[in-house]
């Protein structure tokens, strides 16, 4: 069966990967947008949604198709939910995954256990075309514990650090499989291609 191809409105590695595995085994496959030269866009949004709608819209208008976006981040609730939208520029701009994770590292050391809670999010959207009035959007939450000894081979961003007490281990430890079967992108994809394959 020919597969239905969406472009994903990403470049991150990370992200693609985790997306291509949930996808396995649907009718949809992505293609991701730097196949498609598009030029990245400011994330000006003050929410996760409107970031993915910018992201998805800025894909769609470029490629001519069919786009998912995806925004996400860690939520730390004793910091007042902080990185979130920013967790992809913690540490500034430029800044790498490995400069994002050490510089929240730093900011839970004085916290206690039970300030540490935190939570994966999100959002993610999926645009017919550039004008599509009516996106379809999906949102998945995954809660943990944020810990300042980062450990596990797996996964990107702050997966070393996010402990889930579920499975006793951070997310960097987890397999591949049974990540997306938690995760916070897991579950949004997994609503969304419910809805756009009814
Ligand atoms: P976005 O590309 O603007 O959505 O930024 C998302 C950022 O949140 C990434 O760069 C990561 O730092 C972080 N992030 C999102 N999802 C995950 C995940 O599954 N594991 C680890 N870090 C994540």
């Amino acid at each position: 069966m020919e597969k239905r191809q969406i472009v994903l409105a990403s470049n991150n590695q990370g992200k693609v990967r985790e997306i291509n595995e949930c996808l396995d085994g649907t009718a949809f496959r992505i293609v991701p947008q730097s196949e498609f030269n598009v030029p990245e866009i400011e994330e000006t949004g003050l929410t996760f949604v409107e970031n993915a709608l910018l992201k998805a819209r800025n894909a769609a208008r470029y490629t001519g198709h069919p786009v998912i976006a995806d925004d996400s981040g860690i939520e730390v609730l004793a910091l007042k939910g902080r990185p979130g939208i920013y967790s992809a520029r913690y540490a500034g701009v430029n800044a790498t995954d490995k400069d994002n994770l050490n510089k929240l590292i730093e900011e839970i050391k004085p916290l206690t256990e039970v300030d540490r809670k935190a939570r994966f999010v999100c959002l993610m959207v999926y645009l017919r075309h550039a004008d599509d009035p009516t996106p379809v959007i999906s949102q998945g939450i995954w809660d943990g514990i944020v810990i300042a000894e980062p450990h596990g081979p797996n996964g990107f961003g702050y997966d070393p650090m996010f402990y889930v007490p579920t499975h006793d281990c951070t997310s960097a430890e987890l397999s591949p499989a049974i990540k997306n079967q938690l995760s916070h992108r897991g579950q949004a994809l997994k609503a969304l291609i419910k809805e756009i394959s009814a």
